[in-house]
């Protein structure tokens, strides 16, 4: 059984970068069973039950803590700057907390990859902030901190409804540039000796701008949402952000993850028309399910839309090794 899930977790790590989810070749007895089941119940009692579970609309319990969160974090850099409090100085990019440098990781790497060396200083700044998002869980830094996703998520909001009145539609592409994008974005620090990606990175243009003031960079911002309301939706974050990436990979040995269990899930997909990488979410297809209890990939930004969402609370944050205490 153990082989189950190592074999799971290597998939996801390997679906983070790029790679399509394929249909688990083993499976848990366990979880086996209950797919059997499944597929014997009878259609009529299902469809009735799914749509009673749907009469209620659901809440926006994660989704309003996150917005609050994220909220909080920027201004609290603007509030910081704005009356001179300095208990937390600089900007998302690279701070400064009571002292403590604090390095956004994919900054630091761009740094030293342009200086080709290691800054001892970010080295310590860095540390401090890859054990915060170790513990809380790598994409969390997406979803409650990043001030582009909170406006990206609005930009998604309009792209949906004018997708739904047939205006604009989705054009997918190819999860793997993100992947491109980072070493192409790392070989450029390398080759210039400047952080290029700094220079057009949609949060830190974003966060400077709500410290220090709006510039001509915000038009940048303003054309990546209007290809995403317009031509595909979360483009950026989806298919382009390095930073996206680098926490996802800091996110796989964390112990905050989103839960799947099986038993009392419709498989109507519902979580997965919410989802920023949908893709974490193949286990939710009929039949996909490696066990009756899985962990989503580190893909996942822990944004909890789809715990909000789904009717049957078959998606819930899990804290590995505490959850079973409290
Ligand atoms: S799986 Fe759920 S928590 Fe993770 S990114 Fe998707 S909607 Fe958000
Ligand atoms: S986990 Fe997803 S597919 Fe299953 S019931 Fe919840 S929302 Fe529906």
């Amino acid at each position: 059984m153990k082989n189950v899930h190592w074999q799971r977790f290597f998939e996801q790590i390997a679906i983070m970068f790029g790679r399509e989810p394929k249909k688990p070749t083993v499976i848990t007895e366990r979880a086996q069973q209950v797919h059997e089941l499944k597929r014997m119940a009878n259609k009529v009692e299902v469809r009735a039950a799914i749509l009673a579970a749907h009469e209620k609309p659901h809440g926006h319990t994660w989704r309003n803590r996150r917005w609050a969160v994220l909220i909080f974090v920027n201004l609290f850099f603007a509030v910081s700057f704005g009356f001179d409090i300095q208990i937390l100085e600089g900007a998302l990019t690279a701070s400064r907390l009571i002292g403590f440098h604090l390095i956004d990781l994919n900054a630091a790497l761009q740094v030293m990859l342009a200086h080709k060396h290691i800054i001892v200083n970010l080295v310590i700044g860095t540390s401090t902030v890859m054990v915060i998002w170790i513990l809380l869980g790598g994409r969390t830094f997406c979803s409650w901190v990043c001030p582009y996703h909170l406006v990206a998520e609005w930009a998604e909001n309009l792209h949906l409804w004018m997708a739904s009145k047939k205006l604009v539609s989705d054009q997918h592409m190819s999860r793997g540039l993100r992947t491109w994008f980072w070493v192409i974005f790392a070989l450029a620090a390398l080759a210039t000796g400047y952080t290029v990606f700094e220079s057009i990175s949609p949060t830190g243009i974003l966060s400077r701008a709500l410290i220090y003031g709006p510039g001509l960079a915000l038009l940048w911002v303003l054309a990546l949402l209007l290809f995403e309301v317009a031509i595909s939706r979360r483009a950026w974050c989806r298919y382009a952000c390095p930073i996206g990436l680098t926490y996802g990979v800091v996110g796989i040995v964390s112990p905050v993850r989103i839960k799947y269990t099986l038993d009392g899930c419709f498989h109507e997909g519902d979580c997965k028309k919410v989802c920023l990488v949908p893709h974490v979410l193949e286990t939710v297809i009929k039949g996909r399910a490696v066990d009756t209890e899985v962990s989503l990939g580190p893909d996942c930004t822990r944004c909890g839309l789809c715990v909000d969402t789904c009717p049957t609370g078959s998606l819930k944050f899990d804290i590995k090794g505490l959850s079973k205490l409290l």
